[in-house]
């Protein structure tokens, strides 16, 4: 599946693969000690000289942000990650122990492809030579017209992405269809900005990336001329792709990203370019349609193809093939391409412990392997009942919002409710577990297996194409820190990994877990609201149920918060791109609603022992504490400006106070007064 429009809470998947912390010195050594549990609501991060009504973050932050410096091994630190971090300890206790002794098939499968990692000796052994195979076709290509053969027959063996993606994706237009979808890639930098902005610090960065990728070919055993000589090609064949790239903006919009073309059409449009025998090399030669996102890309593509000198997309390929494989490869693939990705674009000042890459590594490759055995231990069912009834409080509260909604007619408010009503809930882990067997796994053969993965992910994605949706798959595998909004699906997905302190404790008072997990639920749900998941409807299929008024009206409330996040700066110079950030911002704002209300109603039915203050904060405090300690991060200067260019999401700082800011209980719980920051006279609301 091609997730380019699911809206997650943290982070898109898709985005992640850049800030990898992959790369000090090797050693196969495990962790030395058990990273301590996140606890909700920590007294000791409150700065209690900040002054909640004009800073909010800093006030419930500021200890935490001044205690918690970045570690060494991370570009941004905050409580997801201590999560995040201490869930990869205990999958790397699973993984460890399937290793060395494994008791059923699944374990002996997962063991190997982690131990396979974690053998630094053998990597450093093998050298290039896993991926000479795959380098010595591209060598022996010599006939630009059969590119498409090429491509066809390495993605099949060893990875797709050149160029573009091939794979599957729900119909915008009846959702319950996969079709095939072909949607631009192929970019070694972050975002196709990187190679079209003026300003020093891109043009810098170009610099880098080029001396970058001529270290790689000098890796890969050629002299220093040629390696330059070749980095300046895969420069120009690249900086040609991103021109003819849609942006992140453009692509948020559903319309933009749907052209349903037929393969005649198709080879008319990039007459270099032989479909019938890539798509027969990919076992699709029957499709007769594709969905094209981007036609202008790929009208760039082929005009790149056609221009360029066989020898130039001969260097794209393999600087592609090494960057692809660079961390499975020895220590030096691994230290330079930490050096550039890490250290140079996010501020990473040492690689991560190899324990910890292999770790993540094998929850990519095979997540609903060691996800199984993961669960059993750390998601007890009570946890998953709990969550169930929050979601449902949430709805409710939801429900209420929508119905007391000024601005919206009744004739709206039907579809919004139906819509709800429509949501699918998917808390903790899949009902049906990933079947790995066809996948093979050998410990002596840590690229193969990230190949054989990458290849039976590949065939089991385009096997879907013609065939119903199958609603039941997870996009996210079980111990993930995160949480999302499919809008195809019009599901709310909740890991176990995320069902956990800070975000949820059992033994807590609810105006925390309702300040934590209840704002994740909230921002799941109003993703469905937001300026992307609006244009669904109940079924997940592209289409207006909104009267032009009310459409009108909600533009002009998302507008607000266009411009209001539009001035929040995240590093010197460095603002929020609004537009990109901008579902994501509903999303927060609503959650924080929603929640709010849920929570209101939840104490009016419990004992007057609810409402009672604890730790000296009243509920409404509380929740609002607990919602804002969520965010509590530090992050480098170089992450702040790449995730600018490239994460939907808001830094924690303004995602704390943009929302607070734009909700008047807020003011009221901590005696703000109007025309303070946090509680200003023009606040913007959409939920
Ligand atoms: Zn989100």
């Amino acid at each position: 599946m091609i997730f380019k429009s699911v809206a997650s809470l943290l982070l898109l998947s898709g985005s992640v693969c850049f800030a990898q912390s992959f790369a000090g010195s090797e050693s196969a050594a495990g962790p030395s000690s058990e990273p301590k549990r996140p606890i909700s609501f920590d007294l000791s991060a409150i700065d209690k000289t900040a002054d909640p009504c004009t800073d909010f973050y800093t006030y419930a932050c500021g200890n935490w942000k001044k205690n918690n410096p970045i570690p060494g091994d991370q570009t941004r630190w905050g409580r997801f990650n201590e999560l995040a971090e201490r869930n990869n300890y205990l999958v790397y206790q699973e993984l460890k122990a399937a290793a060395d002794a494994p008791k059923t098939p699944l374990q002996k499968k997962y063991g190997a492809y982690f131990a396979a990692c974690m053998n630094i000796d053998l990597a450093d052994k093998l050298g290039t030579k896993p991926i000479e195979p795959a380098l010595k076709t591209i060598a022996d290509w010599n006939d630009k017209k059969t590119l498409a053969t090429l491509l066809g027959e390495m993605e099949s063996r060893y990875a797709t992405g050149y160029f573009f993606n091939f794979g599957s994706e729900q119909d915008q237009k009846d959702s319950t269809q996969q079709i095939g979808e072909v949607d631009q890639a192929g970019l070694g930098l972050p975002d196709r900005d990187y190679y079209l902005n003026d300003d020093e610090r891109s043009k810098t960065l170009r610099d880098q990336y080029v001396e970058h990728v001529t270290k790689m070919f000098v890796l890969l055993g050629d002299t220093p001329e040629a390696a330059a000589a070749e980095a300046k090609s895969v420069m120009a064949v690249e900086t040609a792709l991103a021109q003819g790239s849609m942006s992140r903006v453009d692509r948020r919009s559903p319309a933009n990203v749907y052209h349903i073309t037929t393969i005649a059409e198709l080879q008319t449009m990039t007459p270099g370019f032989d479909w019938k025998v890539y798509l027969g090399a990919k076992k699709e030669g029957e499709l007769k349609t594709v969905n094209v996102t981007a036609p202008n890309f790929f009208k760039a593509m082929d005009e790149q193809i056609g221009s360029a000198d066989i020898n130039a997309l001969k260097s794209y390929l393999r600087w592609q093939t090494a960057h692809r494989f660079a961390n499975n490869l020895s220590e030096p693939f691994v230290q330079e391409n930490f050096r550039f990705y890490s250290q140079t674009l996010a501020g990473q000042k040492e690689l991560a412990p190899r324990w910890k890459r292999c770790t993540m590594a094998t929850d990519r490759a095979l997540g609903e392997a060691v996800g199984q055995d993961w669960v059993a231990k750390n998601f007890p069912p009570a946890a998953k009942d709990n969550m169930e009834k929050l979601v449902h409080a949430l709805e409710t509260a939801l429900d209420q919002d929508i119905k007391q909604l000024d601005w919206m007619s009744d004739a709206t408010k039907v579809e919004a409710k139906k819509k709800l009503d429509a949501f699918r809930d998917k808390v903790g882990y899949p009902e049906k577990w990933r079947d790995y067997s066809s996948v093979v796994v050998k410990p002596d053969d840590p690229v193969g297996n990230a190949q054989r993965v990458a290849a039976f992910n590949d065939h089991r994605d385009l096997a879907k194409i013609g065939k119903p949706v199958d609603e039941k798959e997870w996009g996210m595998t079980p111990p993930t820190v995160n949480a999302y909004y499919n809008p195809a699906q019009n599901d709310i997905n909740f890991p176990a990994g995320i069902l956990q302190p800070p975000f949820y404790d059992f033994k807590i008072d609810p105006a925390v877990n309702f300040g934590g997990i209840g704002v994740v639920i909230g921002h799941e749900m109003t993703h469905g609201f937001d300026d992307q998941g609006s244009r669904y409807d109940p079924q997940g299929n592209v289409r207006s149920w909104w009267t032009a008024e009310d459409r009108k009206k909600f533009e002009e409330r998302t507008d607000c918060e266009v411009k209001e996040y539009g001035g929040f700066e995240v590093a010197s110079g460095q603002t929020h791109e609004e537009a990109l950030t901008l579902g994501e911002n509903t999303a927060d704002n609503g959650g924080l609603h929603i929640a709010y209300a849920a929570l209101m109603q939840t104490l009016a039915q419990e004992s007057s022992t609810a409402e009672g203050k604890i730790d000296g904060y009243t509920p409404a405090q509380r929740f609002f504490i607990g919602f804002g300690q969520v965010w509590c991060e530090n992050q480098t200067e170089q992450s702040a400006r790449l995730r600018a260019k490239t994460d939907p999401h808001s830094s924690g700082q303004w995602r704390t106070n943009g929302s607070v800011q734009n909700f008047d209980e807020f003011g009221k719980a901590f005696g703000c007064k109007v025309d303070q920051p946090m509680m200003p006279a023009n606040a913007c609301r959409v939920w």
